[in-house]
């Protein structure tokens, strides 16, 4: 698979290439999700091993406890908790008028996640994940979990391809690769089973919200046209965004 660095890529290159070769798995992503989703015991790696992992795994924890930087020891740790920690509500169907449905599903994974620094320096160079709590197994499947919820590193590289103004149709076909046997592989090594256009569009808004100033690259499409599409379907779903762009910043 090749490694092509997003910043690299010309501003013209087809979507459907450009997201293929921007889906940047690390090595063994697969086995990883998986010993990330069970924390059957410790896990050790570095922290870049860790930053380059856990955009494929955000989707099963959250950071529930940060903790205080301890100066004699040069640790840190954090609580995690599985995202169904607490019983969850859903929504069916896009109109907001639809009741939630109550799931009795709650579970009870943790874990606690230890920072090592050096001296003098800003960020960690190793990190210990350590189960936490009389829990040892998840309530969902794995599955399941990314069936709630996409993961950062689809939804930062489905946002990144919104901001070079591709249609959202086509950022979904070139993500899934449906095409391309050893690019689909991957997408769901990443975990991106459940990836659908909205995943598009909810991260094209989350872009946008972030860098309102930020000037476009490699448009080959009607942009208002884009945007305008955009507004429509956060209209008519649950979302809300000011949408202020469409009548200046473009
Ligand atoms: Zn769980």
């Amino acid at each position: 698979m090749p490694r092509v660095q997003k910043s690299k890529l010309p501003d013209n290159i087809p979507a459907s290439t450009a997201a293929h070769l921007l889906l940047n798995t690390p090595p063994d992503i697969a086995e990883w999700r998986k010993a990330l989703y069970e924390v059957i015991g410790e896990l050790d790696m570095t922290w870049e091993d860790w930053q380059a992992r856990w955009p494929y795994v955000s989707n099963f924890w959250s950071r529930q406890e940060t903790g205080r930087f301890d100066a004699k020891t040069l640790t840190r740790k954090d609580l995690y908790y599985c995202r169904r920690w607490r019983i969850q509500a859903e929504t069916k169907g896009k109109s907001v008028r639809d009741k939630p449905i109550t799931k009795g599903t709650r579970c009870g994974m943790r874990f606690k996640l230890y920072e090592f620094y050096e001296p003098d320096c800003a960020l960690p160079t190793r990190i210990k994940i350590v189960p936490y709590g009389d829990c040892s197994e998840h309530a969902e499947t794995m599955e399941q979990l990314d069936k709630f919820k996409r993961c950062e590193a689809l939804m930062k590289l489905a946002g990144t391809e919104m901001q070079k103004r591709y249609k959202p149709s086509e950022i979904k076909d070139a993500i899934r690769s449906n095409s391309n046997p050893a690019a689909h592989a991957e997408f769901k090594a990443a975990g991106g089973q459940f990836f659908t256009i909205k995943d598009v569009h909810n991260a094209g808004a989350e872009w946008k919200k972030k860098n309102p100033n930020t000037s476009f690259i490699g448009a080959n499409l009607d942009e208002e046209r884009q945007w305008l599409d955009l507004a429509e379907w956060l209209n008519a779903g649950k979302l809300s965004i000011q949408l202020s762009i469409l009548g200046n910043s473009i």
